[in-house]
C-alpha cells in the first residue's frame, strides 16, 4: 500500500457545547466564522478563550465550531506540561476520564469536570480511499513525512477513522508537527503499510 495524504498541523483548540458556549459568550451566542478546515462543516470561529489551570494558564485559545454536545479541549503535550495538568491521548469524543479544566470567557467562565485531551494522531479516511487502500475503521498506518527535509520521519500508530463526512487528511499536533519541522503547514505524507 502506498498513498499520498495531505498530512495536517492541528494547532491547540477547543469544542464547545451550547450550554458553556452560552456561559462564556453570553445566552445565545452564535460563532462567527473566521475559516473553514478540511473537514466538511467544521470551521474556525474567531472566538477565542482562556484556558486555564491550578498552575497555569493559556490565552487566546481558538473556539471550532460547530457547537458539539461535549466541550473538548485538544491541547499538546507541551501545553500540558506549561499547564501543569496530565491530558490522556485520545481520539476526539472519547472525555471519559479526561482532565478537568477552567474556561474563561468574555461573558463568563466555566469549571469543566473533565475534557482536556492530547490529540491521538488520526487519519480522516473516506469510504472511497478505505476501500481502494483496503483499510477499516480502527485499523492503524504509518505514515511518512517531511522526508525533503532535514527532520523526516516515520509516524506509527495512526488510528484510521472512516466516514461518509469526513475529507482524507491525516491530524497531527504541533508538537508532532515541529518533530518533523512542518508545523503550520500543510504537508504531504506517504502512507507505508
Ligand atoms: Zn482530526
Amino acid at each position: 500500500m502506498l498513498k499520498q495524504v495531505k498530512v495536517e498541523v492541528t494547532a491547540r483548540h477547543i469544542h464547545l457545547s451550547r450550554k458553556d458556549l452560552d456561559k462564556l459568550f453570553g445566552k445565545g451566542f452564535e460563532l462567527s466564522f473566521f475559516k473553514d478546515l478540511s473537514q466538511p462543516g467544521q470551521f474556525a470561529s474567531n472566538e477565542k478563550v482562556s484556558i486555564v489551570s491550578k498552575d497555569g494558564r493559556i490565552d487566546n485559545v481558538r473556539i471550532l465550531g460547530p457547537v458539539r454536545s461535549e466541550s473538548q479541549i485538544e491541547i499538546s503535550q507541551t501545553d500540558a506540561r506549561f499547564l501543569k495538568i496530565s491530558a490522556p491521548l485520545r481520539l476526539s469524543g472519547d472525555l471519559d476520564g479526561s482532565s478537568p479544566i477552567k474556561l474563561i470567557g468574555p461573558n463568563g467562565f466555566v469549571d469543566l469536570e473533565k475534557g482536556v485531551i492530547v490529540s491521538k494522531r488520526h487519519f480522516h479516511c473516506t469510504p472511497e480511499t478505505s476501500m481502494e487502500l483496503n483499510l477499516k475503521n480502527g485499523d492503524i498506518v504509518k505514515v511518512k513525512v517531511g522526508e525533503d527535509g532535514l527532520r523526516g520521519l516515520i509516524f506509527d500508530n495512526i488510528e484510521v477513522r472512516i466516514s461518509d463526512k469526513f475529507s482524507d487528511a491525516i491530524h497531527i499536533d504541533t508538537d508532532e508537527g515541529n518533530a518533523c519541522s512542518i508545523g503550520g503547514i500543510c504537508s504531504i505524507g506517504e502512507i507505508l503499510n
